[in-house]
């Protein structure tokens, strides 16, 4: 898989590269390609880490005891390192319907095809078309492709159940318990396809989590919760309730960014970030989106030991000491009213995490055209209206990311 030398590879990492080196970021040269790319392919791992004894938690009323750190498999698209995230101890990947148009799902369904079915849980997502404005589902819509997409998400991976099905990226309650896509929820659980329901959200999060506790309709919720947000406490708290009600909950977003500065200098300490979030212990497992082999020991590493040191906490007080706001968005959506054009900021500046902090240049383009943006008016504005409540000087990070759309999407795979 992209073993290298013909000439669309090469045409493939100069778009990538020159995307990333004329970033107005000021990125410099190839140690800076795209983690998913041939490098990966190429790397194998030294020597595969000992299984070791993990922490385990309960994921709620699911009854499901996982190790505390998952894998979010959505940046990957190695199969050796799946294969070896589930010899190291990791047993629940976390895939969308969507993830890589499709490819994420079938690269797992690869690497689980010879595996007993119950040393794996599986969770995937099923993103349904919504207004970008109001995040509501169109009052039409229909149960039909929600249940299309599912069935081919279980081809893709070769089983016929998934241990959770999520509705994805839920922004408002109403869409939340909108009765066509719930109702199909639930007749997917019924028959067995899905053993559990969820919900997962990376904005308005404490009041999404909150309405499906109220709900009593889903089983486990996944969240964006990171040291970085500055709704932390909002959402803590909006955890603890959902777990005492008996809700699974699964941590995403974890990384917080990946790194301190836009310049992508000062990474942020990887393994403090994810024993922040583990110190909550309302939250049952997490789902660092690790892409490389070194990543994923050092994930692996928290699993048996959430202790934060000394050095760990100081390092998470980092941020505090460098004026530059990272690339972290937490989606608090407080630009979009301030722009003229009501421009879907927060989408974008999640694109822009995406391409500079994950690498992932395709997630960055799906996420980016998903806001069916097609001419950018930033160019016309003499200067910006909207004060971005992370410091992000939005303009320029706009016109930057909107360049994305113009590589072919080929030459992103
Ligand atoms: S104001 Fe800044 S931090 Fe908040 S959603 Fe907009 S871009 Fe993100
Ligand atoms: S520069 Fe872009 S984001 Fe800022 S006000 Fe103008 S159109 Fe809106």
């Amino acid at each position: 898989m992209h073993k290298g030398g013909n000439m669309s590879k090469k045409v493939t990492n100069k778009s990538r590269r020159n995307f990333m080196k004329t970033g107005l970021t000021g990125i410099a040269g190839l140690s800076m390609l795209p983690v998913v790319s041939r490098a990966n392919h190429e790397k194998t791992p030294e020597s595969k880490p000992k299984k070791a004894p993990s922490i385990l938690r309960t994921l709620g009323k699911t009854g499901l005891r996982l190790p505390i750190v998952s894998m979010g498999v959505m940046n990957a698209d190695n199969p050796k390192l799946v294969e070896a995230a589930l010899d190291a101890g990791i047993t629940h990947l976390d895939t969308a319907h969507g993830y890589q148009r499709g490819r994420n799902e079938e690269m797992i369904g690869k690497v689980i095809k010879n595996r007993p079915r119950d040393s794996y849980v599986l969770g995937t997502k099923i993103y349904e078309n919504r207004n970008r404005k109001t995040g509501l589902f169109p009052k039409d819509a229909k149960s039909d492709t929600f249940i299309e997409k599912f069935e081919t998400s279980l081809k893709r991976l070769g089983v016929e159940q998934v241990d959770i099905l999520y509705i994805h990226s839920i922004a408002q309650k109403e869409a939340l318990l909108f009765e066509p896509y719930l109702t199909a929820m639930q007749k997917l659980k019924a028959q067995g396809k899905t053993r559990f329901i969820g919900v997962s959200t990376h904005v308005n999060e404490p009041d999404i989590i909150n309405a499906a506790t109220d709900s009593q309709q889903y089983d486990v919720v996944l969240t964006a919760y990171n040291f970085r947000q500055p709704h932390r406490l909002e959402i803590k708290k909006a955890i603890a309730r959902a777990a005492k009600a008996g809700l699974g909950v699964v941590a995403m977003k974890t990384q917080a960014g990946v790194y301190w500065d836009q310049e992508r200098q000062q990474p942020i300490n990887m393994r403090a970030a994810l024993k922040w979030v583990l110190n909550d212990t309302n939250v049952h497992t997490t789902i660092p989106g690790f892409t490389t082999f070194d990543q994923m020991n050092l994930d692996i590493s928290v699993m048996r030991d959430i202790a934060l040191t000394e050095e760990e906490k100081n390092d998470l007080r980092l941020g505090q000491k460098i004026s530059s706001s990272g690339l972290y968005c937490p989606q608090c959506r407080k630009c979009t009213s301030q722009c003229p054009h009501h421009l879907e900021i927060p989408t974008m500046m999640r694109s822009y995490m995406y391409a500079y902090g994950y690498k992932n240049l395709e997630q960055a383009r799906e996420t980016l055209i998903s806001t069916g943006t097609r001419r950018l008016p930033c160019q016309d504005c003499s200067s910006c209206s909207v004060h971005c409540t992370m410091g992000f000087d939005i303009q320029k990070r706009m016109l930057d990311i909107h360049r994305i759309k113009d590589i072919p999407e080929e030459f992103l795979v």
